[in-house]
C-alpha cells in the first residue's frame, strides 16, 4: 500500500484543526485574564484623593487609629499575607495591604 501526498496533507490538516479547536478555550482564558488584570489604585486618583488614600497608612495625617490598615478594613477583599488586594470602595482596583483611607471600617 502506498501513501499519497494528498493523504498526508489531509491527515496533517485534521491534526492541526483538532489542535486548534482544543486550544480555543485556553486562548479565551488568556485574553480574558490579561484584560481583567487589576489596576493598582493611585493616591492621585480623584476618588482616592478625596478619601485621603495613602499606600502607606503611617503617612496618612487624618488616621487616628494606629491599628487601622487596609488589610483589616471591612472593604478589603485581598488574601491574607499578600501585599495588595481589591477594595470594594474603589471597584476592582488594588490597594496596598498597609494602606489606609478615610472610609476605613473595622472588619467584622
Ligand atoms: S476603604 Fe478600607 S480597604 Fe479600601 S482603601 Fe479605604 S481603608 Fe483601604
Amino acid at each position: 500500500m502506498t501513501i499519497k501526498a494528498s493523504d498526508i496533507s489531509r491527515r496533517r490538516f485534521i491534526r492541526l484543526t483538532a489542535t486548534g479547536v482544543a486550544a480555543l478555550p485556553f486562548a479565551g482564558t488568556l485574553v480574558g485574564s490579561s484584560a481583567e488584570a487589576a489596576e493598582a489604585l493611585s493616591e492621585s486618583d480623584p476618588q482616592a484623593s478625596a478619601l485621603k488614600y495613602k499606600t502607606d497608612a503611617t503617612k496618612a495625617a487624618e488616621r487616628k487609629d494606629a491599628t487601622a490598615f487596609c488589610n483589616n478594613c471591612n472593604f478589603y477583599t485581598g488574601k491574607s499575607g499578600e501585599a495588595t488586594g481589591p477594595c470594594s470602595i474603589f471597584g476592582s482596583k488594588l490597594v496596598t495591604a498597609k494602606g489606609w483611607c478615610m472610609s476605613w471600617a473595622k472588619k467584622v
